[in-house]
């Protein structure tokens, strides 16, 4: 009947985040329930526990000490204690030894694992400054209980020890949920099956199926026949009962019940402060939290610190609509500002926003005191309670204030000066290929052309005899066409007649065709992006970048978690990073305008790091001239930081999550980060815009075209005047040269047209080529057949 607290044992020890605790029992049922909180402690590495197991209960002042001075020895100002006893009535026993020997002073905090925390008489230990915390099963207040108590409150107390009092000791609670359960279960069976009580009970005795008579009591025992039916019908069972919902689970253990959690401190009577079920865990009630909670808000409005800290929090520019000055909270705006406002309003406090005297957010000053600045120093110091500012949550400053569920997420960035973006130039259809490659193609021509010239003229393949005169041959594939040929291949257009048709000439063709095809494919594939993106070259990408060079100072703010950051890291480049900022102090800045201001001013020459949505905010800030680089650094986030246990902590969490759910922070986020930027592009997006070219981006193309046309027209003009003043307009013979091939070259062999194109051949026709004399350096003329080509007198395999 009595339900189990181990889960609300767990859900209050995460909820006060007791990292250390004592774990003070008396049986071994304390033992499996510990071990079963251990199990249910998400990390329990995380927590330190000390058991003590109390051997008489009675007399537990000596244990009482020892774990008191434990404590004392490892320099712990708090103690906590869950003190969980195997009997309701071992609570006061022991609770009288700890106010003995005075452990019911301020520092020490218990939770009691009793379910009757309202029979304790805890009024007593509203004035000694301790804190105690446990469960209450019976609800007064609920109409069943008080119903039933009228009851009770009537029976004689000489006959029904317990009763005739206005209270229900727990153990009485559950006995009478007992014989309520099992009363209610018969009646349900008899219902059910009316035979059963003919069968069963007769003239005031119980029977069995089998005629015996009672239940049979023999070694070993046999259970009564009817006991499996009653115990299903009492799991089936759902009632009210003074222990409040009665409900079992498939092994006959309590479900589906409620603990009220009640909590006496200074100066504040034993109140409840939430509820425990099963179904929703711990709630805690908003308006009866401690004392200390309700003082401040009757008293005094909750003390809100922060800092000056674009778009978090700024003094408001625009006049209000009725010209009166603004007053209180409302000088200020931004997302802080909205932030504490919605959070108040959803759990009801009265608050003032005071700036952080420092302008600081608080980093660890002195080791040995503990001592604190900024933002995080004023809440240990008592001097805010709540702080609403991006302050970024670490696990040193965990250790000092408590900090709601995450508002925002973050990680350290980098900030740089836009550098000025290089448009294309005018030779950037060059830019799709390396210089090497490019040099490779010329080279491949060159050596295509005078490959295939070489192969042709060994291939009787490449002869052919002229139209006119059978007798002689010609071959196509002089230098000239065989380096057209190779360029007509090159830009895809191919050269009229001029194409191999020996193996070998093919086979060099197709080679090259095939090298042709994968450049050209490839450049075309490359040119695109080279001629229309505008691309930002950012001097560095990532932290790495940071410390391999020299050129780019870079620092952090000054006091904060970036710099801790870099201070405890155990990554080498954040490590070498810190070395180097902190070697060079003047790298740091006292506050994040003054960071920003100098990437501005520094022409490229300082870095700032800084958390990332400062980062995205200024850059969306005229003049536009920062950027971020690169990823995230780590990953954090800010939360609304507190006083150590404040009793509204829970509350602020769950307004920061439902915030969160409805979608109010992300609009909250985008109103001060979007909608009141100032720059047409974010940073970095340029590149994916898409241009139309521009004849800027082409205009090297047109620069050749046109030098080929000057080019041509010089040539063509100095051909005329070359020609002019010669009366022969035919072309200069040529005279190649065919080792191998025998020549009998006589003026008489030649033809007469040859001899006139020769005409100006100063030796005559059958002169020595680049002054070879000797007959076997000739081997034929070129007739005045255009193109030029090779001739040869086929019968006798003489060229002429
Ligand atoms: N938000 C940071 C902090 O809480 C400031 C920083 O160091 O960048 O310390």
């Amino acid at each position: 009947m009595r339900p189990s607290h181990t889960k609300a044992l767990v859900d209050l020890i995460k909820q006060y985040e007791w990292r250390a605790f004592h774990y003070v029992y008396d049986s071994e049922e304390g033992l499996y329930r510990l071990q079963a909180i251990l199990q249910a402690l998400d990390d329990r590495y995380k927590y330190h526990v000390r058991m003590r197991r109390l051997s008489d209960v009675t007399a537990a002042h000596e244990d009482l000490r020892a774990l008191d001075k434990l404590n004392k020895l490892e320099n712990r100002t708090e103690t906590f204690i869950v003190m969980d006893l195997s009997k309701e009535k071992h609570y006061p026993k022991v609770m009288q030894q700890v106010r003995e020997v005075g452990m019911n002073k301020q520092g020490y905090h218990y939770i009691l694992g009793t379910l009757e925390f309202l029979n304790l008489e805890m009024d007593r230990y509203q004035h000694g400054g301790v804190n105690i915390t446990g469960f209450q099963l019976v609800n007064y207040s609920s109409d069943y209980v008080r119903e039933f108590l009228k009851i009770w409150k009537q029976i004689d107390s000489d006959i029904w020890p317990l009763g005739g009092y206005d209270h229900i000791p727990l153990e009485a609670a559950l006995a009478v949920d007992a014989v309520e359960v099992i009363q209610r279960t018969i009646v349900q069976l008899f219902t059910n099956y009316t035979s059963l009580y003919q069968l069963t009970f007769r003239r005031g005795e119980i029977y069995n199926y089998n005629k015996t008579k009672g239940v049979p009591c023999v070694d070993p025992p046999v259970p009564w026949m009817h006991g499996e039916a009653l115990m299903r019908g009492m799991v089936s069972l759902h009632i009210p009962g003074v222990t409040g919902n009665i409900q079992f689970d498939e092994f006959g253990f309590r479900r589906d019940y409620k603990l009220d959690v009640y909590n006496v401190g200074l100066n504040n009577a034993p109140s409840k402060v939430g509820e425990w079920t099963t179904k929703h865990r711990m709630v805690y009630n908003n308006d009866t939290t401690t004392t200390m909670d309700k003082n401040l808000t009757s008293d005094s409005a909750y003390k809100v610190t922060s800092i000056m800290e674009e778009p978090f929090l700024m003094l408001r520019e625009k006049p209000p609509p009725d010209g009166k000055p603004y007053v209180g909270n409302d000088i200020y705006e931004g997302f802080c500002a909205d932030l504490a406002k919605q959070i108040a309003s959803r759990i009801g406090i009265e608050y003032e926003i005071r700036l952080v005297k420092d302008q600081t957010y608080g980093v660890l000053v002195n080791n040995e005191t503990d001592e604190w600045d900024g933002m995080v120093g004023e809440l240990m110091r008592g001097e805010a309670q709540i702080a609403v500012a991006p302050l970024t949550i670490n696990s040193e400053r965990e250790r000092v204030i408590d900090f709601s569920k995450p508002f925002m997420d973050i990680g350290i960035s980098i900030m740089i000066k836009k550098p000025e973006i290089k448009k294309p130039g005018v030779f950037s259809f060059m830019k799709p290929f390396t210089w090497q490659l490019w040099m490779c193609i010329i080279f491949g021509y060159i050596a295509v052309g005078i490959g295939i010239f070489f192969v042709s003229r060994f291939s009787s393949a490449e002869w052919r005899r002229l139209p006119t005169d059978r007798k002689l041959a010609y071959n196509n594939f002089t230098l000239p066409n065989s380096l057209w040929f190779a360029m007509g291949s090159l830009m895809l257009q191919g050269s009229d007649d001029t194409c191999p048709r020996s193996a070998s000439g093919r086979i060099i063709g197709g080679a090259w065709w095939f090298a042709v095809l994968i450049t050209i494919s490839s450049y075309t594939a490359n040119l695109a992006a080279f001629l229309t993106i505008e691309k930002l070259l950012t001097p560095i990408e990532s932290a790495d970048d940071l410390v391999k060079q020299s050129e780019i100072a870079y620092g952090t703010l000054r006091s904060g978690s970036t710099n801790a950051f870099f201070k405890d890291s155990k990554v080498s480049t954040y490590k070498q990073m810190h070395m180097y900022m902190d070697t060079k102090p003047s790298v740091y800045v006292d506050n994040l305008n003054q960071g920003i201001q100098r990437v501005r001013e520094s022409k490229g020459k300082y870095a700032f790091l800084l958390e990332s949505v400062h980062n995205e905010y200024a850059n969306n800030r005229k003049p536009c001239d920062t950027m971020k680089v690169g990823h995230n650094l780590n990953s954090n986030h800010y939360g609304i930081a507190t006083t150590k246990h404040l009793p509204i902590n829970t509350a602020i969490t769950l307004a920061v999550l439902s915030l969160t759910e409805d979608g109010t922070l992300e609009n909250m986020k985008k109103t001060w980060w979007i909608d009141k930027g100032e720059c047409q592009f974010q940073t970095g997006h340029r590149e994916s815009k898409k241009k139309s070219l521009s004849l800027s981006n082409v205009a090297g193309i047109y620069f050749i075209l046109i030098a080929g046309l000057v080019l041509s027209i010089i040539i063509g003009v100095c051909e005329f005047i070359y020609f002019k003043s010669k009366p022969e307009r035919v072309p200069s013979a040529m005279v190649y040269m065919m080792p191998g091939v025998d020549s009998d070259c006589t003026d008489d062999d030649v033809p007469e047209e040859v001899k006139l194109a020769n005409h100006r051949s100063s030796n005559g026709p059958c002169s020595p080529v680049n002054g070879n004399a000797g007959k076997n350096n000739y081997f034929g003329y070129l007739t005045q057949y255009s193109p030029p080509r090779i001739t040869v007198d086929v019968d006798s395999n003489t060229a002429v």
